[in-house]
């Protein structure tokens, strides 16, 4: 397992980008890699979402919000390669990732106070390091401080090829141009919100994934967390 060699510590990765670069492959593999756990906060806002389309909450009733949160409970599961969810004690892992789930995710993401809630739930679950998190803000507002930061981008037709991709592996009878237009609304709904926008933190290495293989990036991620430990037993150096 990686170690910040100063402080053996062990190290938080924050891996961001928009839906379709590879985060979610690459960041089970790296963390597989290197003994990392795997803390995939997406699936965070869905299983609120998912509360959202049982309550039938709108999204501008404050009072309303507030006590859909005091009875969510979120629990979480972490291993290197998957990361099991439970909505009040009952395993959502499979049905939160359904389109429609991601969509209302993307929607209410945008609340503040949504935000807020699993703030907390984020930092405590990596509170030990040795994680590895990806997200839209891990690296901007989650994880300000991580010892690596990645943002993952890639053109948005190879990402809804991609995504389309993925879906029909999953037996689910998707139209392209649907799974595009979701893409852009997703995208354009991440990037313009008030709260925690997607974008890269002015620290965060940027990977464009278009044309790599998964591989390649997760190599790439090897190769920048190689450089750092070399930089810091460097710096440890008696003089
Ligand atoms: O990563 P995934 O596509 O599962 O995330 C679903 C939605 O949750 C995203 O479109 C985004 O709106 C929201 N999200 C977020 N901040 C994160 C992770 C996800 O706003 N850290």
């Amino acid at each position: 397992m990686i170690e910040r060699a100063n402080e053996k510590k062990l190290l938080t990765v924050a891996v961001d980008g928009p839906a379709g670069t590879g985060k979610s492959t690459v960041c089970k593999l790296f963390a597989k890699k290197e003994g990392l756990t795997y803390l995939d906060t997406g699936a965070l806002y869905r299983t609120v979402a998912l509360r959202f389309i049982e309550t039938e909450i709108s999204y501008d009733d404050s009072a309303g919000i507030d006590a859909l949160l005091a009875g969510t409970k979120i629990g979480i599961k972490k291993n290197p390669d998957r990361m099991t969810v439970f909505l009040n004690g009952k395993d959502v892992t499979d049905s939160i990732r359904e389109e429609g789930v991601g969509m209302i995710a993307s929607k209410i993401s945008a609340i503040p106070r949504v935000r807020q809630h699993l703030l907390f739930i984020q930092r405590e679950a990596a509170k030990e390091g040795g994680i590895i998190a990806e997200g839209r803000d891990m690296g901007t507002v989650v994880f300000p401080d991580a010892d690596i930061k990645i943002y993952l981008d890639a053109d948005p037709a190879e990402r809804a090829r991609r995504r389309y991709c993925e879906l029909e592996s999953r037996g689910e009878r998707v139209d392209y141009s649907k799974v595009m237009e979701d893409l852009e609304i997703r995208d354009m709904q991440d990037r313009s919100r008030a709260a925690a926008p997607l974008k890269p933190s002015d620290d965060a290495i940027v990977i464009d994934t278009t044309r790599l293989g998964i591989d390649d990036v997760v190599q790439t991620i090897q190769n920048i967390a190689n450089r750092m430990k070399c930089r810091q037993h460097r710096n440890d150096r008696p003089e």
